[in-house]
């Protein structure tokens, strides 16, 4: 998964977590801004995806520079190796084979919750005769009859 996948999987989400109409972090880097990670690598959950393979999930490791000590890690189910190797510019970039981001969606809504400035433009982008008018989420007033 490379950042464009991350960046259309993120919108995917997004659609479905929010109605159209509010305003969302569509992109990986307000994401970012929002959580304050300084490096999107340290939510990476590196897997084993491989074709054949049950499936695994591997200990995370300290940092991204710790990946090129573990370049004979393999997955214990299909003998995969955890990381690959690709050469650019006549540099060679380590990289997981198979990863996914877990921001942990329960935490990442807090702290939307809590940027003043997500909060203005969700108020502004609320459609007062769409779904959900009933009620009102800064006034923690819920919907009508529910
Ligand atoms: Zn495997």
């Amino acid at each position: 998964m490379g950042k464009s996948h991350l960046e259309a999987w993120l919108k995917f989400v997004f659609n479905r977590l929010f109605p159209v109409t509010t305003f969302v972090p569509s992109t990986h880097y307000l994401l970012r801004k929002l959580v304050g990670a300084k490096d999107w690598t340290e939510y990476m959950v590196h897997v084993c995806d491989n074709e054949d393979c049950i499936g695994h999930v591997y200990e995370k490791l300290p940092d991204k520079h710790t990946w090129k000590d573990n370049l004979d890690e393999k997955c214990p189910h299909c003998s995969e190796t955890r990381f690959k190797t690709r050469e650019r510019g006549g540099r060679v970039f380590v990289e997981p084979r198979y990863w996914y981001i877990d921001f942990g969606v329960e935490e990442t809504i807090q702290y939307m919750a809590m940027d003043a400035d997500f909060v203005a433009k969700r108020g502004a982008g609320r459609d007062p005769t769409g779904p959900g008018a009933g009620g009102h989420y800064r006034k923690g007033v819920t919907r009508a009859g529910t």
